[in-house]
């Protein structure tokens, strides 16, 4: 895999913010007055070689983009000058090396981990490029060993091993072209949310009439979590339009504790919702459990990962049989690497890898991962979904936007991870002094009285 003749030229980071707030698209019981603003901290790396990059981005919701543009910086600013090989000769060694960097290691998860991984995403995408080959391709053709050596098993070991891992991938190693195809015959299917929670009724109902009569997506989405008659009239009105047995998901995005989880979801269960999503706080790992004991029987499964800080998260989630849906999510957790370590925890358990994607370019990036997962570990299966959002994933502001036909991901045939924004999208939106944001820096602005 060595590719000694590439060299970094050069990196850029862009804080690029677009003003979603204006439409309440994005807003939750968490995240609301002011709604969230989705950005994206953008890293760009150059090469000796003419027209071949790296992209590699963190999702945020506006302020703080900045923070994680400088943490990004950190870690990518002493590649210039670098061969691709400090990366490819061993990328599970290199990802162990930013994990372990001997003093940022100390600001641990968040904007840490996030970091780190828009740069080993940067690589892959690169890698994948160099290689001519969309990054699901690149991972689902490759030796099990090879995948196996991606991932750093020290924390996993007490549930999954690397024993366990090289079996998972070699069992649908056999047969992959077969696998391949029936993935691109039938991709992922979508889901969306139709209903925000800063939302009026009617806007639910025409989302949701787009999203299940003419894009055919299988499952609907509502937030949850201000209070109980606005969350009824809400998934109400996206029953009306997708039936009692249309699939509905709900998501509380971390509002309750467990005894509020549990009761507020208990006067919501004869609008029979198909799961709970981040009930609570990512990190309880006992309240989720409580939570799956008291809701499983009336027939609401539990999902969440989207603000888990990497695989140990999924680990513990997982063995206290306390998760449902695996929602990962591609910019959060320290790149493909970790990744691919929550795929096969995921695998292991049985349980269906369900993508977060509600956010600027995470539907592209994402794609890569369950079609891998789909390919090469976990299978086609009834009960997986992959997130997808209806707005800013267009041709103006992705180079490649994602396709959705009948219901499902179309399996793309870019090279590298397909997520570039385009050009345009990028100088009008840089915070703060792209055409966007020029005259209205005070958006948001956190004031105390
Ligand atoms: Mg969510």
């Amino acid at each position: 895999m060595a590719k000694q003749k590439v060299r970094i030229s050069s990196i850029s980071v862009r804080d690029i913010r677009v003003p979603t707030s204006d439409s309440s698209s994005g807003s939750d019981a968490f995240h609301k007055n002011p709604d969230p603003d989705y950005s994206a901290a953008y890293l760009e790396i150059s090469t000796n070689i003419p027209n071949l990059n790296g992209v590699g981005f963190v999702f945020t919701i506006g302020n703080g983009n900045d923070l994680v543009c400088r943490a990004i910086e950190a870690y990518a600013q002493p590649l210039v000058g670098c061969s691709l090989g400090v990366f490819t000769s061993n990328p599970g060694a290199f990802w162990k090396k930013l994990n372990d960097h001997p003093q940022l290691r100390w600001l641990r998860d968040g904007i840490n981990r996030m970091a780190f991984g828009a740069l080993i995403n940067a690589l892959w995408d690169l890698v994948s490029k160099y290689h001519n080959k969309p990054l699901w391709q690149l991972l689902a053709e490759m030796p099990s060993e090879e995948l196996v050596n991606l991932v750093d098993f020290r924390y996993l070991r007490d549930a999954l091993t690397p024993e366990d891992a090289f079996a998972l991938l070699e069992r649908r190693f056999q047969g992959l072209d077969h696998h391949v195809a029936s993935v691109i015959a039938a991709g992922p299917p979508a889901y969306c949310t139709a209903g925000w929670s800063g939302l009026e009724l009617d806007d639910v109902e025409r989302r949701t009439r787009h999203a299940h009569d003419e894009l055919k997506l299988p499952a609907i989405k509502a937030k949850v979590g201000l209070d109980i008659e606005a969350d009824r009239a809400r998934m109400e009105r996206i029953r009306s339009v997708i039936g009692e047995n249309g699939k509905l998901g709900v998501d509380a995005n971390q509002w309750w504790g467990a005894p509020d989880a549990i009761a507020h979801m208990e006067a919501l269960a004869d609008l029979n919702p198909w799961f709970i999503e981040e009930p609570t706080h990512p990190d309880d790992v006992f309240a989720y459990q409580d939570i799956a004991r008291a809701l499983r029987p009336r027939g609401i499964l539990i999902a969440g990962g989207e603000h888990a800080s990497g695989a140990v998260s999924f680990k513990n989630l997982l063995r206290a049989d306390a998760l449902d849906l695996v929602q990962i999510d591609v910019a959060r957790v320290g790149g493909v690497n970790e990744l691919l370590a929550e795929i096969l925890l995921a695998a292991k358990f049985d349980k269906p890898v369900c993508p977060h994607a509600g956010g600027i370019g995470l539907c592209n990036g994402v794609q890569q991962l369950t079609i891998f997962d789909q390919i090469r570990v976990g299978g086609q299966r009834d009960d997986q979904i992959c997130e997808w959002i209806d707005f800013l994933h267009d041709g103006d502001t992705m180079l490649t936007p994602v396709e959705i036909k009948d219901g499902r991901y179309c399996v793309p045939q870019v090279p590298g991870f397909s997520w570039e924004m385009t050009p345009s999208f990028l100088d009008a939106h840089e915070f703060p002094n792209g055409d966007v944001w020029r005259d209205r820096q005070e958006h948001f602005a956190l004031r105390y009285a």
